[in-house]
């Protein structure tokens, strides 16, 4: 993982195959992609303060599991990739970095180093792939006591399969790619694939409470995980994997969101289900984003069961065929002339719907015609598996746009909410407004666009890409306007502050008003109760 921004080094973004992009982004955002970009940052640039390795304490460390002091290990470990940590490293603002890394191969190495931080007034920091997006991982500015982060990339295995029952035991440091590869291979998926798949790990999915993009029929990974073993300040928290218990309030779900702050999480039983026979990915067209809602909605709600539906606004549609290679080719051309002449839609509020269909041929078939006969019913019409193949190959591959927009001062980022079905439009529409207001408010130039995913029969996710094209490189004060009015529209208009990106510093102020001052308060006294001078990932979810 780059420690500037997102995915392989090898990998990025590039533009001159894809002609549709730049007129877009010159319209939309005034910036011309053409002009030669920022070099990406060079650490040795940076001044990375030494570490803070006080004795005892590192020399125990040293004696229980793998240890690093690296400076590159330790700036890689301190931050995720928030929009605001990813221009702060360009800005060489490093923030606090942790002190030392620890990679322990097992729980009782994990447990062992947990131990020794309590005993040594240190802080731990749990480390999955570094993925969050809400300032999950950062250390606070002010910490003086050593932070150490705890790295669970060598516990990465699927340790056994209990196929009569559908459930696998999984080590919470095993990333997305691993942990599938181990399933595949006995003809069993978890089926949870969120855009960061590739570099993100189960423990984080875990304490993120995360959400995969086919979560419309495997369920978020709330749903997925049925038992978990966390090393904690009182030992080891262990559930038992039950399709059902009374045990007074849920300790699973005590865990499921606690971003690090109850203790480590080093293993899970899951839900798993047999490999698909079949997959498709079909295309849809609706005229309008409300006829879209609707043909969605009924779906949802309806006999069939896809594996995940999906809706992009106007503009997020003008957006992905912006990103196809080459020119129109002659298909895309037909199409443009049956919906203006024959179906008499305007081109520009037309709006793209992907629809994933899995499991045996004739269930695949079954639903197929039942989702036909729903978008049918709203206005629209299908289009084949052209943009759904596109969609399935590249889906793990978009996420590095932001940082090509990032080198050409553009700031990217994404909020999401969820919401029932009935507050679906009228939120879409509030949230729009904020943007609007929010960019008008800062002066500076600006974009948005939307997509309804993560379905479920009384509601859904509402997931708002936005662009900002900053008046001074480096500042956040024109994105920070921004975020915020469209992080206050989610909460005053029924939403909740993330449908899946957790809370971690970015969305901690709006916790009251999502849970009510109650509800954050019993979350502030679990921390307290179990972790009372504030050693594990201190100032997540609860400042
Ligand atoms: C490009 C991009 C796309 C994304 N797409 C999605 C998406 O589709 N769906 C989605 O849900 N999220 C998405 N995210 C957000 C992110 O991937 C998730 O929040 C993910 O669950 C984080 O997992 P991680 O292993 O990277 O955790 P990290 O970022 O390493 O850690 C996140 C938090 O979990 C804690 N933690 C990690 N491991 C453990 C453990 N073993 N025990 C206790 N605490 C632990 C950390 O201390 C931290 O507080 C995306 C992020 C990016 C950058």
């Amino acid at each position: 993982m780059k420690w500037w921004g997102w995915g392989r080094a090898d990998t990025a973004f590039h533009h001159d195959d894809k002609p549709a992009l730049r007129p877009l982004l010159l319209d939309r955002l005034g910036v011309d992609i053409d002009i030669p970009a920022a070099a990406p940052p060079d650490v040795a640039d940076l001044h990375i303060a030494p570490p803070r390795r006080p004795e005892p304490l590192t020399s125990a460390l040293a004696a229980a599991t793998r240890l690093s002091d690296d400076p590159v290990e330790r700036l890689v470990h301190g931050t995720g990739k928030s929009l605001r940590e990813l221009v702060d490293l360009r800005a060489g603002r490093l923030g606090r970095l942790p002190d030392l890394v620890v990679h322990p191969g097992d729980e009782a190495e994990t447990a062992a180093v947990l131990r020794l931080a309590l005993d040594h007034d240190a802080v731990v920091i749990p480390f999955g792939g570094g993925s969050n997006i809400s300032g999950s991982l950062r250390p606070p500015d002010d910490e003086q006591r050593p932070v150490i982060s705890i790295d669970l990339d060598r516990m990465n295995r699927v340790t056994s399969i209990d196929t009569e029952s559908g459930l696998a035991v999984i080590e919470a440091g095993a990333l997305g790619p691993e942990l599938e590869e181990q399933l595949n291979a006995a003809g069993w998926t978890l089926g949870h694939f969120p855009d960061s798949f590739k570099h993100s790990t189960l423990g984080g999915w875990i304490a993120t409470r995360s959400s995969g993009m086919q979560s419309d029929t495997y369920g978020d990974i709330a749903a997925m995980v049925l038992a978990v073993r966390v090393v904690t300040p009182h030992g080891l928290l262990e559930t038992r994997p039950l399709p059902g218990t009374s045990t007074g309030p849920s300790v699973l779900q005590m865990i499921l969101g606690s971003e690090g702050r109850l203790g480590v999480i080093t293993e899970a039983t899951v839900r798993i289900r047999p490999l698909p026979q079949r997959r498709v990915v079909l295309g849809y067209l609706y005229p309008s984003w409300e006829a879209g809602l609707r043909a969605t909605a009924a779906i949802t709600r309806g006999e069939a069961r896809p594996a995940f539906v999906r809706l992009a606004d106007a503009e997020e549609t003008t957006f992905s065929l912006s990103l196809r290679t080459g020119g129109p080719g002659l298909a895309e051309k037909l199409l443009d002339g049956y919906v203006r002449k024959v179906r008499r839609q305007d081109p520009a509020q037309v709006c793209l719907g992907l629809v994933g269909f899995e499991g045996t041929p004739a269930a695949v078939r079954r639903d197929q015609r039942l989702v036909a006969s729903a978008v049918k019913a709203a206005g629209g019409f299908p289009i084949g598996a052209g943009a759904g193949a596109v969609y399935d190959r590249k889906k793990f591959d978009t996420p590095y746009i932001r940082d090509f927009l990032l080198s050409r001062g553009v700031h990217a980022d994404v909020s999401e909410t969820g919401a029932p079905w009935s507050r679906l439009p009228g939120l879409y529409a509030e949230v729009m407004t904020a943007f609007h207001a929010g960019l008008a408010a800062s002066g500076a130039r600006g974009s948005v666009m939307c997509h309804l995913s993560h379905t479920d029969p009384v509601g859904a996710c509402l997931y708002f890409t936005f662009a900002v094209v900053p008046a001074e490189d480096g500042d956040l004060h024109d994105y920070d306007v921004v975020k915020s009015a469209v992080q206050q529209a989610f909460v005053d208009g029924g939403g909740t502050l993330s449908h899946h990106h957790a809370v971690g510093t970015e969305h901690a102020r709006w916790l009251s008003e999502d849970v009510s001052p109650a509800g954050a308060g019993l979350i502030g006294a679990l921390f307290a109760g179990i972790d009372p001078a504030a050693q594990l990932n201190p100032g997540k979810i609860v400042p």
